[in-house]
This record gives C-alpha cells, sequence and structure tokens, in this order.
C-alpha cells in the first residue's frame, strides 16, 4: 500500500483564508440585502497599466509569426528582463547584483516556498511571529518541523521570533541559533518596515552564525520613507548570506499574469558548495520558465513610461493606506504601518480577540479584514486591513467602521 507524505498531516487543517470565505458567504447567504466590502486579501483591484497592456498585445502578436515565434523560455529567464532588473532594481541604488544571479520565475510564492528544497531538511528555521504563512507550511511539508503544537500555537523545531508593537514589528536575535532566517520587508501583515542598521545586524548575525536570510522583498515598490532599504544587498555583506524574492504582483498588479525573481548571489556557498548552482539546478529540473509574453511585460515596467504608470498605481492604493491610517486614529484606534505598505495593522479594542473583531466588523460594518491571529499567536489582538480596495470602497468601508 502506497503512503503519503505523513508531514502534510500536521498542518494546520483551516487554512486562513478559507475559514474567513466560509464565514463571509455564511454571512452573506443569511443578509443578502447587505454589501460586504473586502479589506482582507492581499489582491490587486486595478488594472494593468496601458503600458503593460500593450507589451503583452504585442508579443502575443510575435507568437503569431513563425519568425517571432518563442518556445521554451531560458531557465533564469530572459536576458532582457534580467539585464532590466539587475539594472534597475540593484545596480542602479549601487547593489553588486549581476543579471546572472537572477532567476525569474512566475511569482515571489512559489520561490519563498521552493527555496527549502535546496537546504537540509536538519536545518533549524526561524520565522517572524506574526508571519506569511508560506514560510512555515512548506518546511512543515519538507519534514524540517516537529508537530504543530497547541500550547505554543505553532510547529514544534521552528524558531518563533515575535513582533510586536514593543520592538516597532523587527524581530530581536532568538536565543536559539537558526540556520534558515526568514524576513520579509516591508511587511506582511504588519505593514512595518525595517531599517538599513537593523537589517545591518540581521546580515552581521547570519554571516557570523553561518545562517542564510531569506529575505522577502514582494512590498519594496511601497518604500516612501528614507533610510528604508530597499533591497538586503543595500547592507554590506549581504552577498554571502542572502536570497531575496520579488514580486511584480503589488508594483504591477501581476497578481493574475504571474511573474517574479529571485536573487541568488554567487558568493552564497556552504562549505565551498554554491547555492546558485543548487538553485539553477532545481530551477532547471522542475520549472520550465514564465511565459514569454509576460516576462515581455515585466520588462515593460521598467520603462520610463512602465515606471511613471505604476507610479501612478502605487499611489492610488497609497492614499487608501493614508485614508484608513488617519481615519482610524481619529476613531481611537491604535494603528501601525500603511506607510510603507499596503498594510494597515490595528490594535482590536479592549480585549477583543481578533476573530471576535473580525465577527463584529462583518456583522455591524459588513467590512471583511484578517485576524491577526492567523498569522501566528503573537498577532493576536490584532487585525489587518488591506489597502487594495478602489477609493470608493475604501472610504464607504472606513465611514461604516468608524461609526461602529
Ligand atoms: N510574499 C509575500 C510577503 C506576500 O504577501 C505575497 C502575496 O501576497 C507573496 C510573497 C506572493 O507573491 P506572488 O504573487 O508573486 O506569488
Amino acid at each position: 500500500m502506497y503512503k503519503v507524505n505523513e508531514n502534510y498531516l500536521k498542518i494546520q487543517g483551516n487554512y486562513l483564508f478559507s475559514t474567513i470565505a466560509k464565514k463571509v458567504n455564511e454571512f452573506s447567504a443569511q443578509n443578502p440585502d447587505k454589501e460586504v466590502i473586502r479589506l482582507g486579501i492581499g489582491d490587486v483591484t486595478q488594472p494593468l497599466a496601458p503600458v503593460l497592456i500593450q507589451a503583452l498585445q504585442d508579443a502575443v502578436t510575435e507568437m503569431g509569426a513563425a519568425e517571432t515565434f518563442h518556445g521554451y523560455a531560458p531557465d533564469l529567464g530572459y536576458e532582457f528582463l534580467r539585464d532590466a532588473i539587475a539594472k534597475n532594481d540593484y545596480q542602479a541604488r549601487g547593489c553588486q547584483i549581476d543579471a546572472d544571479e537572477i532567476f525569474v520565475s512566475d511569482g515571489a510564492k512559489c520561490d519563498c516556498g521552493n527555496i527549502q528544497e535546496i537546504f537540509s531538511t536538519d536545518n533549524k528555521v526561524a520565522v517572524c511571529d506574526p508571519v506569511y504563512p508560506v514560510y512555515v507550511d512548506t518546511n512543515v511539508m519538507a519534514g524540517r518541523t516537529g508537530k504543530y503544537n497547541e500550547a505554543i500555537q505553532g510547529y514544534d523545531g521552528v524558531i518563533y521570533m515575535p513582533c510586536m508593537a514593543e520592538n516597532d514589528f523587527v524581530p530581536e536575535f532568538p536565543k536559539e541559533t537558526p540556520d534558515l532566517i526568514y524576513l520579509c520587508y516591508p511587511n506582511n501583515p504588519t505593514g512595518a518596515v525595517i531599517t538599513k542598521a537593523q537589517l545591518q545586524e540581521w546580515v552581521d548575525y547570519a554571516n557570523k552564525n553561518g545562517a542564510v536570510i531569506l529575505y522577502d522583498a514582494a512590498y519594496e515598490a511601497y518604500i516612501s520613507e528614507p533610510d528604508v532599504p530597499h533591497s538586503i544587498y543595500e547592507c554590506e555583506g549581504a552577498r554571502s548570506c542572502a536570497i531575496e524574492f520579488h514580486s511584480f504582483s503589488k508594483n504591477a498588479g501581476f497578481t493574475g499574469v504571474r511573474l517574479g525573481y529571485t536573487v541568488v548571489p554567487k558568493d552564497l556557498k556552504s562549505n565551498g558548495v554554491s547555492l546558485h548552482d543548487l538553485w539553477a539546478r532545481r530551477h532547471g529540473t522542475k520549472y520550465n520558465g514564465a511565459p514569454y509574453i509576460v516576462q515581455k511585460a515585466g520588462a515593460a515596467v521598467y520603462t520610463p513610461q512602465g515606471q511613471a504608470q505604476i507610479k501612478e498605481q502605487i499611489a492610488y492604493y497609497m492614499e487608501n493606506a493614508k485614508m484608513i491610517l488617519e481615519g482610524l486614529k481619529k476613531a481611537g484606534y491604535q494603528v501601525y504601518g500603511g506607510v510603507n505598505a499596503p498594510y494597515i495593522w490595528l490594535k482590536t479594542p479592549g480585549t477583543m480577540t481578533s476573530w471576535e473583531f473580525f465577527d463584529e466588523l462583518l456583522q455591524t460594518a459588513n467590512v471583511v479584514g484578517t485576524p491577526g491571529s492567523g498569522f501566528g499567536p503573537h498577532g493576536e489582538g490584532y487585525f489587518r486591513l488591506t489597502a487594495f480596495g478602489t477609493h470608493e470602497n475604501t472610504k464607504k468601508a472606513l465611514e461604516r467602521i468608524t461609526k461602529m
């Protein structure tokens, strides 16, 4: 009799967003006249920028002619895109990253989830608490953790690093030394950022302890303040201890188009073994490349016109963030994030739990957000709202919340 991968059985049954969907569906079935506004899931709502649509259409036309047709893409991605990424996202910022250290993919979720495959199952994993669940769940699937432990509301064997208002949502170094450290800034779900000096401390810590930082920069485009690093490679020594993930989902609205990239510097070595080579091997074996059409649209993001149009879109969402932040502050809520990130992290009133606040918000204001406890035990007592709605819906939701 065949056996399943029993690690999958350790994963907590109810995934956060399916529980939310179930509650919202039940509410809507019972209250068909009520208009529910969703500020829960971090999906964009604005259409693709015109320059990106043009690039997609041009590429589609190319695919229709024998002379310009494209089949399988190169393993690491097309050079035209990797060059544009290296120049614009790194070299223009003074970071030493070359095009051949960039691996183009169909998004950051896959890369964040798959990267653990190139590491031994013995490695100790450290994550922030609260956390984007993909980092933890993929390590559970790989057998890098023990069982789910109700007492700690987490998995045995994982090092959880609390991120709370008290430490500005940036973790302290853990007591136990990890091998793999997941960091995400600007952060989902807290909307917090890390300063360059703080990130430098983490880079120094990783280099000193022989650890790797898996740095998720999916929300980098939302940074508006100086002294907030756009890339971990702005820190000295990061080339020998950090892998970085990027997404085109939130900066260019590619959640349904799918494109991302991962940087694995050639200096990253474990006992002389190059992580770049291992990831190249993994990428080439299990992945056949993001579509040509999509990579052309990705390259259009880096044209002057593309940059102007996506900046406008980011500004649109950040206007929502400002509206939520200021409105909630005025209504007496304690709020965080929303300045360099499209997420607002609010403290639930009084002793209300995250799920109690979710229910109250749904029933009274007909607004959907995400309970902080769904991201980890230190998310309890917090709640996430996203700035990805339309202006109209965001304004309406805010009016309803402040009336509560
Ligand atoms: N990383 C973080 C922190 C995210 O919040 C998300 C999506 O919400 C992703 C990665 C996934 O990005 P992509 O759409 O490129 O897979």
